[in-house]
């Protein structure tokens, strides 16, 4: 059994009981401080939330799927009780006026949201190092990152203290610090869960997913969020997610993923999972992906212009901090002061590649060699069902390893970017640890709403 369904099971029966699960989640965020991992603890009403199902289940009622079993969130979802800060100073003193659908409907079937993790300051980056509070640590060695910008809640499960935490990913948020700590973690096929509720980054990339430590689990939570949402326009009708019978795939090794710049270590735990998938009866074989070397340089023009335009309404006026007195002065002093450096980066980018006489040169350039991306995956799958590759080119590095160096940081996102610019799913599952103790993660890349069959690939090894 599964550790979502156990504790479903168990307070069904009467073994345990919400509130127990509760108290138990909330001890183990306290005893783990050092690492870091949450912005705030919503104690109060997790608690009268779990006594609620407890009398539910004395009473005989029908609980939900999910009943009792504690999470975690991401601070850049919207759930009630409490602040959402995105992990910047500019949402300050901002009060959570609704609930993402995401959250909703966990919650609907009796899962208790327990706090909201730390991330980069509105998911940009790559080792929560970006936060105005401070980083996250990694689960398996305090001098280094959690990875990011979901690190906290990556670090939660990693430590066990809750079994299923939220996260977002719109160039590998999810994938690379579950790579980093050693769990499971899915970016699913673009437009499966609605954003309704969820701080954006980049509207074109950005997807809801979640971490767990088996992928049985991530099934049963994903589907669970999945669905079409009135509010969210590009979310999927009828997404499938569990249940695919697996036959022999055709597996391709991604080239341009295990050359040079990618750890030896790495590199090894990958093949050895590789040797795993061919004994397991997959057919297995290499494949060219030339557009791989652009896919970093697209991300990095196309995600700023998206970026910059959705930060356009934090302008002191509407939300949270406020710096200054005249208009004018409000909106420079509140951005400034509001921002962390790596956000100015990115609106500066994102400005200067949309403005007038380099839209043509640099966005438009850009979005077109992402369809040449697109066409070279959508060639890719006539002949092979999953793809992999690592999901980084390293394990988790020393904290302030790469904090002086923006582009240094980006290389980190060069095998997780590819997916999110062609909105296919990709699952990050552990490989193993390095000698020194560091865990790795593989990618598996699937075709667009072939995200279970990732899974069921995934469960066979992870026997
Ligand atoms: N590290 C990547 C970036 O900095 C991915 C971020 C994300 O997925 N939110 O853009």
């Amino acid at each position: 059994m599964s550790e979502v369904t156990k504790i479903v099971d168990s307070v069904r029966s009467g073994k345990s009981s919400a509130v127990a699960e509760v108290k138990a989640a909330l001890e183990r965020a306290e005893s783990h401080t050092d690492h870091h991992v949450f912005i705030s603890l919503t104690e109060k009403r997790a608690l009268e939330r779990a006594k609620d199902i407890d009398e539910q289940v004395a009473a005989g009622r029908v609980v939900g799927a999910l009943a009792g079993v504690p999470f975690v969130v991401k601070d850049n979802f919207l759930a009630f009780d409490g602040a959402t800060t995105a992990a910047a100073k500019m949402l300050e003193g901002f009060e959570t006026p609704m609930q993402a659908t995401a959250v909703r409907k966990l919650e609907e079937q009796g899962a208790i949201c327990i706090g909201k993790t730390n991330l980069d300051a509105f998911a940009h980056g790559g080792s929560t190092e970006n936060s105005y509070f401070g980083p996250t640590l990694n689960a398996c060695d305090k001098e280094r990152v959690a990875g990011g910008s979901s690190g906290g809640s990556a670090v939660a499960v990693a430590l066990g203290i809750v079994p299923f935490a939220l996260g977002t990913d719109t160039g590998g948020s999810i994938r690379q610090p579950a790579s980093f700590n050693g769990v499971v973690g899915i970016k699913p096929t673009y437009g499966t869960v609605s954003r309704f509720g969820v701080v954006a980054m980049a509207s074109s990339t950005d997807v809801i997913g979640c971490f767990t430590k088996e992928v049985e689990d991530i099934e049963l939570v994903l589907s669970i969020m999945a669905g079409r949402d009135e509010r969210d326009g590009t979310t999927l009708p009828n997404p499938t997610l569990q249940g695919v019978a697996l036959q022999k795939q055709r597996v391709g090794v991604i080239k341009e993923c295990m050359g040079e710049g990618v750890d030896s270590e790495v590199r090894e735990l990958i093949e050895q999972y590789i040797e795993q998938l061919k004994q397991a009866g997959h057919e297995v074989e290499e494949i060219s992906l030339p557009m791989y070397q652009y896919a970093l340089a697209i991300y990095y023009i196309v995600i700023p212009a998206e970026t910059c335009s959705n930060l356009a309404r934090y302008d002191g006026i509407r939300y949270g901090y406020r710096a200054g007195k005249s208009l004018s002065d409000v909106y420079g002093k509140s951005r400034d002061g509001g921002f962390m450096p790596e956000n100015k980066r990115r609106i500066m980018i994102g400005n200067y590649v949309l403005s007038s006489g380099f839209f043509d040169a640099y966005y438009m350039q850009a979005e077109k060699a992402r369809t040449l991306l697109i066409n070279e995956y959508n060639a890719a799958f006539k002949d092979f069902d999953v793809l992999v590759s690592p999901v980084a080119p390293t394990p988790a590095f020393k904290l302030g390893e790469n904090t002086s160096d923006p582009l240094k940081m980006y290389m980190a996102d060069v095998m997780t970017v590819p997916p999110s610019l062609a909105g296919l799913p990709a699952l990050s599952v552990p490989a193993g640890k390095t000698k020194a103790g560091l865990p790795v993660g593989v990618q598996l890349i699937g075709k667009c709403q072939d995200d279970a069959k990732l899974f069921s690939l995934a469960k066979e090894t992870e026997k």
